[in-house]
């Protein structure tokens, strides 16, 4: 048995006692990983830590803090809200205020004419939902055989069993025996990696689209379901869709009768510049998952929004399954839904969407200036507050970096050392960045600043190390 002194410092007791998400869990135990940042406050776009070092936050925690740090308007909210009534349930006839009220705001300005949101506490949990409400759908048209989701290559989209399955990265799979036989994945829509030479994007979508439907020809279209996607692909490397992708997708799933989930748990409530990236990019969806951005995590929130196709067929399962048997204790928790409200008056009332917009267009015109030509970046890419850099050994011949190297990690080293958080993305050498939408013109100098300061220190360091052509 383990020995638990009691003098231990916070570091100390975290190692000891913290399973920690992405993190080498025997060399955390053995105090090989260097320093633990304990975060103890944050203020609009910075954090602090326990040594009172400050950092540019410029992937908004896990792009989701989209107001920023501290505002004293949700915590007031929230207090509030934990004051008169902390918890009830919404099962079976119960509801709340705080619910009630953001679900009729939340469907106001909602995609494709939503009619009911479910809610609950992740967007893994959320596309859980959308999974189980696929499958239902079927169920009651009498077509129990088409249950298969394809998601794509590189998509991301959570890391629970089912949603886990659909994220596109080995990582999410292997040592965990996913993904679900029922979930499958299509390519990549990636022009920089994957188009063929001399294809236009728009023969690029078409060509996808021709791919999407040989595929569903293949596993047979009476048992595929639905497609998810992400509007821009965003963990799997932050991957604006090629042009004309959605429309040429959407032809495909129309031919087929397959739904549409639209993954919005990045895209949604600002980030591309429009309120959901399902309008910016003119997509259909029948369902969207919505978390992140919805309460700019100040308390834990998610939503699946169910269109009108799905909400009539479900409407139609009561009278053969009885009451919707799917429910969580945290279902519509009234936190979650007063932190929402005072978020989204933050959000509206500032118009961080329109930030994202302008701003957003600063930023990816200050990162080409920047980095358009740089030895080091092969491409730049992004919309609204969204972007990436991706670093590759040779920009001419597009020859990328032996993973071994962990380029994107270390230039995201570099940056935080210089105070800067920009996230290393899983797959390629890819540095990603989805600030706070409350971001200025002047942070945005600064964040483009010091990741040229940090990416310059690495091309010097693989220069030296002989990693790279000196210029
Ligand atoms: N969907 C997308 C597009 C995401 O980016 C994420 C998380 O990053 C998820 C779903 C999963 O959300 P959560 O981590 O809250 O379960």
């Amino acid at each position: 048995m383990t020995e638990r002194s009691h003098n231990l410092s916070l570091e100390e007791m975290d190692r000891q006692s913290v399973l920690h998400p992405f993190t080498h869990a025997k060399d955390y135990a053995a105090g090989e990983l260097g320093d633990l940042r304990i975060v103890t406050g944050g203020s609009g776009v910075t954090i602090h830590d326990q040594k009172g070092r400050a950092y540019l936050d410029g992937f908004a925690g896990l792009y989701c803090v989209n107001v920023g740090y501290g505002r004293k308007e949700i915590a007031d909210a929230i207090h509030a809200q934990a004051s008169q009534l902390a918890y009830y349930h919404a099962y079976a006839m119960h509801s709340n205020e705080p619910t009630i009220r953001l679900s009729d705001r939340l469907l106001r300005n909602a995609p494709n004419n939503m009619q009911r949101v479910y809610y609950g506490m992740s967007g893994s949990d959320a596309n859980e939902t959308q999974a189980k409400l696929v499958w239902y759908y079927n169920n009651v048209r009498g077509k129990p055989e088409k249950k298969k989701i394809i998601a794509r290559q590189r998509g991301y989209h959570g890391a629970s069993v089912c949603s886990g399955s659909m994220t596109g990265l080995p990582v999410f799979h292997q040592a965990f025996d996913l993904p679900m036989e029922r979930i499958k994945h299509a390519a990549t829509p990636h022009y920089y990696w994957n188009a063929r030479k001399g294809e236009s994007e728009q023969e690029f979508s078409k060509r996808l689209a021709a791919e999407l439907d040989a595929q569903i020809e293949a596993e047979g279209p009476e048992t595929v379901a639905a497609f998810i996607g992400e509007p821009v692909l965003g963990t799997g490397g932050i991957i604006p869709p090629p042009e004309g992708y959605w429309a040429e997708i959407q032809k495909v799933l129309d031919k087929h009768d397959v739904l549409l989930i639209a993954d919005e748990v990045v895209c949604g409530f600002g980030r591309t510049g429009s309120y959901y990236g399902s309008q910016h990019y003119g997509m259909k969806p029948d369902l969207v998952t919505i978390a992140k951005g919805l309460t700019s995590a100040y308390v834990p929130l998610s939503g699946a929004m169910i269109g009108e196709k799905v909400w009539e067929v479900l409407q139609q399962g009561s009278d053969q399954f009885g009451p919707f048997s799917h429910g969580y204790t945290y279902s519509a928790h009234p936190l979650g839904a007063a932190a929402a409200l005072a978020n989204l008056d933050i959000l509206e009332g500032e118009d961080l969407t329109g930030n994202a917009r302008d701003t957003g267009g600063y930023l990816q015109q200050r990162l080409h200036e920047t980095f358009d030509g740089h030895p080091l970046v092969g491409e730049v890419r992004g919309v609204g507050l969204l972007a990436a850099l991706e670093f590759v050994a040779d920009p001419a011949s597009q020859t990328a970096f032996d993973p071994g190297h962990k380029v994107g990690a270390k230039i995201a080293g570099a940056c935080l050392e210089r105070g800067l958080i920009a996230r290393a993305l899983p797959h390629g050498d890819i540095l990603g960045f989805a600030p706070p939408l409350s971001i200025t013109r002047a942070e945005v100098d600064r964040l483009v600043e010091t990741s040229k300061e940090a990416v310059d220190a690495l091309t010097d360091q693989l220069t030296r190390e002989g990693l790279l052509n000196a210029a």
